[in-house]
Parts: structure tokens; C-alpha cells; sequence
């Protein structure tokens, strides 16, 4: 991996850095971090809020707390002597990365940033009673450690930005509809091809080599050369080859012995056709299972799968903060589901979440996103929804659960209940912090008793 690689590399430039420098320089450039972390945390917000590209990520009252806040840490962390584990330091600059890259901070100034800080220390430095050997030497070791922490960061931007990026392209697909339509009705047309091809043949009264091989024909070479490909080892696919290889190997044989006989032909005849059909069938359920993952959905409750999730919070953080319009999150967890699957199996387990979906879709607008979070979570974006309409959407659902028969099979029904965390953006950039929000009102909710909506003050 060369994530690894890249660790490996960190560790060993960090060591060498610690080897070449004293310990009692390494103590004072400490200390004096230490001393001016605020004032070097201020100077770096300053300067990116002076910055016209800057500005729309920062210029946010809880941005520029907590950014400051969290880099005065990280410039103490840097900078401790003697506890640091180089492995973690370099998670930690990582992290920082991939939260740049999740903001959209642009890389550039935070490496200007850092050129700010290397300067800033070094006048503290130069003031002073280092002797001029030791001064170089504390000099160095600030602006070494900054390009370490700083590569480390750009790696994992970089790669953050490439995540989004992969994300976005299937989403494209998701959004723009899907190829895997065209070639499904493709290949069910070179299936019945096949067969007619098949049935004049016969009828013809080819030579028994003569007749159309399904191996050769397009349909045939699509399963051999390229399904394998699309499907991996799917299932359907192993059946599909079964049903083939009887088809190919007996019924055509049969069949034309049996071309003579009228009888026996048309018996034969069925079963062909039988063959046949369920072979579309299985390509069916192939393509359609493969088309909902593809395009997104999840395939037992139809809703979105979370991979599209950076997508879509991206864009409305976007939005929102453009238009000053907030959205809504909505985290529901199903109570006591553990019961459920116990008392009624998993099938009618499965059941209750696909109408737990139905009702989750049937009480949003069609502009709204419904995810499938997790196991039984989903999680609801709400456009264009402040904390007031939030609650009031929530509390609406959670009635209608309360309010609803679940059919669980054999025509019995149960009750379920569900509990719901609502978190609204509230100018933070890292929509992390928006579902980590949601995350902790719904533990919230479970803890005072479940059934109920809480709504995340933050
Ligand atoms: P709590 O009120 O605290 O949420 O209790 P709980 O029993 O719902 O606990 P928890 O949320 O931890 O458990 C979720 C259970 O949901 C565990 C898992 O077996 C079940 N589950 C997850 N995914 C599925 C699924 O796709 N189908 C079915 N039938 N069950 C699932
Ligand atoms: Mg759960
Ligand atoms: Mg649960």
C-alpha cells in the first residue's frame, strides 16, 4: 500500500529529525510554542480570512473557534518532546488532510499557512539567547518538522479529493441512468434469437452440426467472455450456465432426433421454451440486483446506499451555504429491531424495514434524500429545512410509526416503535460534524426511554 509506504517514509524522516536535534533545543522550540500557540493560531486564521478564496470556508463564528482551537493543539502536538508516537503523529496530520480535502480548503493556503508559521516561530526564536549553532539547528528543526506534517497532509488530501471524486463519477452514473438497461434487453434478445435461430434450423432441416450453437452465438459469448467480468461470482450465473450447458448438450439433440415426430418434437418443444424462460429469468434478476447497486439503491428497502452520502452532503453544504438556506438531518434507528428478527425471524425482520421505508419516503418531499445508514438506520436529508420544520417532519414520522401495523408473514403484524436524532447545518463545512450530531441526539433518544425526537443543540 502506499498509504503504508508513505507512513514508513514519515516515521523514518521523523526519527532522523529527533536524532540530529538536542533534546534542550527541541525543549525550548517547544515551550515556545507552547507559549504563542494562540497568537500563531490567530496570525494563521488572519491571514486565510484576509484571502478572498479563503474566506467562504472560514468565515463562519464556529469555524474559527473551533478551527483555532484544534490548530493550537495540533501545533502543541507537533512540537511535545518526548511522548509522541510517530505513527499516530502521522494519523493525526492524515486526518487533518482528509478534513481539508472534505471543506474544500484549498491546498495552496494552507501551505501558505505554514510558510506563516515557520517565520512567525523563527522570530521567536531569534529573540532569544540561543547561541547561533543552536539557533540554526531550532530553525531547522521548525521548518523540517512544518514539511513533514505538511506532506503528510497533502498525501492524504490528495487522496481525500480522489475519494470524492470516485464517488461523484458513480453518482454521475446514478443520476444519468444506466447502460445496464440497454445491455440487459440486449441480451435477452440474443437469448430469443438463439432460439429462433434454433427453430428454423430444425424446421430447415439442418444438418444436426449445422444447427446454431449457443456457445457461438452472441448471446453465448456474451456469458462466456464478458459476464464473468460484470457479475463476478454471482449465483444466477453458475444456474444460467447449468440451464445453458442442459440446453446445448440434450435438447438440441433431442430435439432433433425428434424432428420427425411430431409428438415428441412438441414436447420437446416445451421444454426448450421452458429453458429458455427461466434462463431470461435468472439474467433478469441478475441484471436487476446488479443495476441496484449500481445505480445506488439499496436492494431490500430501494433507498439510497451510503456511498452516495459524501455526494449529496457535499452539494448541500454547498447549497446552504450559498443561499443561507439550512438543511436537516434525520437519523432514525428502529427500537428494540434485535426483538424483531427473534420473535419473527429475519424475513419478517426484512418486511418491517421495507415498510419503514415506505413510511420514511411517504412523509418527505420527492426533493429529499433517504439513505439506508446502516442495518435498521436510515437517514433522512431533509433540502432546504430548518430546525423548526425538521422537528415537526420528525415527530410526524415517529406518530406514524407509533400509529402503524407491520406485517411481518403468515398474516400477523407487530408494533415498532423508532427513535430519531435530528441535527440541522449550521455553518460547519465538515458534514461529518452535522451526522456526528444526529448520531449523538439519537443516542440521546434511546437513552430517555426511545420512541421520542431529539433534537442536537449543536
Ligand atoms: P435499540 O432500540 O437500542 O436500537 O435496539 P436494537 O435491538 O434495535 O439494537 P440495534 O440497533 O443495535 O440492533 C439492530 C439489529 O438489527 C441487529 C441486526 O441483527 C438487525 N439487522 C440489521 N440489519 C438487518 C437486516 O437487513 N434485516 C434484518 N432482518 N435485521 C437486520
Ligand atoms: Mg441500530
Ligand atoms: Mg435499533
Amino acid at each position: 500500500m502506499p498509504q503504508q509506504n508513505r507512513s514508513n517514509e514519515f516515521v523514518a524522516d521523523w526519527q532522523q529529525l529527533l536524532q540530529h536535534t538536542p533534546e534542550s533545543v527541541r525543549q525550548l522550540v517547544s515551550a515556545i510554542v507552547k507559549r504563542n500557540a494562540a497568537e500563531l493560531a490567530q496570525l494563521f486564521y488572519n491571514d486565510m480570512l484576509a484571502d478572498e478564496e479563503a474566506k467562504p470556508f472560514l468565515d463562519h463564528e464556529l469555524v474559527s473557534q473551533r478551527l483555532n482551537s484544534s490548530m493550537q493543539g495540533w501545533l502543541r502536538e507537533l512540537f511535545s518532546v518526548g511522548k509522541q508516537d510517530p505513527i499516530q503523529l502521522y494519523q493525526t496530520q492524515c486526518h487533518v488532510g482528509e478534513v481539508h480535502a472534505r471543506i474544500h480548503i484549498p491546498i495552496t493556503l494552507v501551505m501558505r499557512g505554514a510558510r506563516l508559521l515557520k517565520h512567525a516561530i523563527s522570530a521567536h526564536l531569534v529573540n532569544t539567547d540561543l547561541a547561533r549553532g543552536d539557533l540554526v539547528k531550532a530553525t531547522n528543526f521548525v521548518f523540517e518538522t512544518l514539511e513533514l506534517a505538511l506532506d503528510a497532509m497533502t498525501d492524504s488530501f490528495v487522496v481525500g479529493m480522489e475519494k470524492h471524486s470516485r464517488a461523484d463519477e458513480v453518482y454521475r452514473m446514478f443520476a444519468l441512468g444506466q447502460n445496464m438497461l440497454a445491455e440487459r434487453e440486449r441480451q435477452r434478445a440474443a437469448l430469443l434469437e438463439w432460439t429462433q435461430q434454433l427453430l428454423l434450423g430444425l424446421l430447415a432441416e439442418t444438418k444436426e452440426e449445422e444447427l446454431p450453437a449457443i456457445q457461438h452465438s452472441e448471446f453465448g459469448i456474451w456469458l462466456h467472455h464478458k459476464a464473468s467480468i460484470v457479475f463476478e461470482s454471482a449465483p444466477e450465473l453458475v444456474h444460467i450456465r447449468q440451464r445453458v450447458e442442459e440446453v446445448e448438450q440434450s435438447l438440441t439433440r433431442r430435439l432433433f432426433n425428434a424432428r420427425n415426430n411430431r409428438e415428441d418434437a412438441r414436447s420437446l418443444m416445451k421444454e426448450l421454451e421452458s429453458g429458455i424462460a427461466e434462463i431470461k429469468f435468472l439474467l433478469g434478476g441478475l441484471f436487476d440486483r446488479f443495476i441496484e447497486v449500481e445505480s445506488g439503491r439499496d436492494a431490500l428497502t430501494r433507498l439510497l446506499n451510503r456511498r452516495f452520502l459524501p455526494s449529496v452532503l457535499t452539494r448541500e453544504v454547498t447549497l446552504a451555504r450559498r443561499s443561507g438556506v439550512p438543511f436537516s438531518l434525520l437519523l432514525l434507528d428502529l427500537d428494540h429491531f434485535k426483538n424483531i428478527n427473534d420473535t419473527f425471524g429475519h424475513a419478517g425482520g426484512d418486511m418491517v424495514l421495507q415498510q419503514a421505508a415506505d413510511i420514511v419516503s411517504s412523509s418527505v418531499r420527492a426533493g429529499d434524500f433517504i439513505f439506508r445508514f446502516g442495518g435498521e438506520e436510515l437517514l433522512v436529508v431533509l433540502v432546504e429545512v430548518d430546525k423548526e420544520r425538521a422537528l415537526t417532519v420528525a415527530e410526524t414520522m415517529r406518530r406514524r410509526f407509533e400509529a402503524e401495523s407491520f406485517r411481518v408473514g403468515e398474516g400477523k403484524t407487530t408494533n415498532v416503535t423508532v427513535s430519531i436524532g435530528i441535527a440541522t447545518y449550521n455553518g460547519h463545512p465538515d458534514f461529518e460534524k452535522i451526522i456526528k450530531n444526529a448520531d449523538s441526539a439519537l443516542y440521546e433518544a434511546k437513552e430517555a426511554g426511545r420512541n421520542r425526537c431529539i433534537q442536537s443543540q449543536l
